[in-house]
């Protein structure tokens, strides 16, 4: 299989750092501004920053539709700390959860934990938090890969997977792996359809 073409939105926020280790896994980054950016990616990562902001600039980027039909077509999101945020139900929609912002409290502007995470193995994840978000609440279709202290802070539904965390920003790749076998699947399968 050729590489796989992983967009990261580029409006605000540390996508550099996510370009980074999607490379590292083999896949072929690329940043997303546009909706042209969109055209042909296998898979898109909304990045940490604020989410407000975020917004706003995809918004006046018009890049909602493609968001949409991204989403729509079954193509994998990655959604980290502000990304979760802009995923949640009462943003974009593309996860049944809510998002409560900042939500660790005004003194822990950042942290880092070691979490168990479903799906990577029995070694803790070494996460770090910068005013993250925590998920306040969750429909029956959303899993529940991890949390800290009681609050889930890693979700999937389908082919959304988010966190509140930063998994860019350690060296560890494997929350990065698990976005990257969902991307493999949903090629593999876009492609069995189309040979039918
Ligand atoms: N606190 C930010 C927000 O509410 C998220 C912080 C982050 O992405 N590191 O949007």
């Amino acid at each position: 299989m050729a590489g796989l073409g992983v967009g990261v939105l580029a409006l605000q926020g540390d996508f550099e750092a996510h370009a980074k280790t999607l490379r590292q896994l083999g896949a072929e980054p690329s940043e997303v501004r546009t909706p042209a950016d969109m055209e042909g990616l296998d898979a898109l990562v909304i990045p940490g920053g604020e989410s407000t902001t975020i917004c706003k600039l995809i918004d006046s980027a018009g890049l909602e539709p493609a968001l949409r039909s991204h989403h729509q077509a079954g193509r994998p999101i990655l959604g980290t700390c502000a990304g979760l945020i802009v995923c949640d139900a009462e943003h974009l929609g593309f996860i049944d959860a809510t998002a409560k912002r900042n939500a660790f409290g005004r003194q822990l502007q950042s942290f880092e934990a070691d979490l168990e995470v479903e799906g990577i193995g029995d070694e803790a994840l070494r996460a770090v938090f910068i005013r993250a978000p925590w998920v306040e609440s969750w429909g029956s279709e959303v899993e529940v890969l991890a949390s800290h202290e009681d609050h889930p802070v890693a979700i999937r539904q389908g082919s959304v997977l988010a966190c509140a965390f930063h998994p860019e920003l350690t060296d560890d790749p494997r929350f990065h792996a698990i976005f990257m076998a969902m991307t493999t699947a949903a090629r593999e399968r876009a492609g069995e359809e189309a040979a039918r």
